[in-house]
């Protein structure tokens, strides 16, 4: 079993802002929000980074945009918008190797990506 930051915040054993939960998704406030509204959605099961998922995620990866779009409607982000990025490796600046998608809003972002 992985020990890694996330692991322990979806054990418990680092405490959490719960915004959403089901049997294989978590998702919690962000420690340091960049936007009124910054949520990390994470799946239970231990995967690195989105280099490393595998054909047996598939159903993994659309069961977290489906939590996506509830949070997203429980927030009432939804009409306004919002942005959702996942940062894969070095150079996006990923520091937590657990894959996780941010949920970004309150806020115009514009239409610059970076
Ligand atoms: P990354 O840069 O890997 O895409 O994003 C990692 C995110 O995790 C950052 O936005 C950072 O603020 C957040 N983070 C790091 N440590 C903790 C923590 O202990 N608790 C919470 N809630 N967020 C964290
Ligand atoms: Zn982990």
């Amino acid at each position: 079993m992985e020990e890694c930051l996330f692991c322990k915040i979806i054990k418990g054993e680092i405490p959490s802002t719960k915004i959403y939960e089901d049997e294989n998704v978590y998702a919690f406030k962000d420690i340091e929000p960049v936007a009124p509204v910054h949520i990390l959605v994470v799946p239970k099961k231990h995967i690195s980074s989105l280099n490393e998922i595998k054909e047996e995620d598939e159903i993994l990866i659309g069961k977290i945009h489906i939590a996506i779009t509830k949070i997203a409607k429980e927030l009432g982000i939804d009409k306004d918008g919002y942005r959702v990025i996942n940062n894969c490796g070095k150079d996006a600046g990923q520091t937590v190797m657990h894959l996780h998608f941010h949920i970004v809003a309150g806020v115009n972002m514009g239409e610059k990506l970076i």
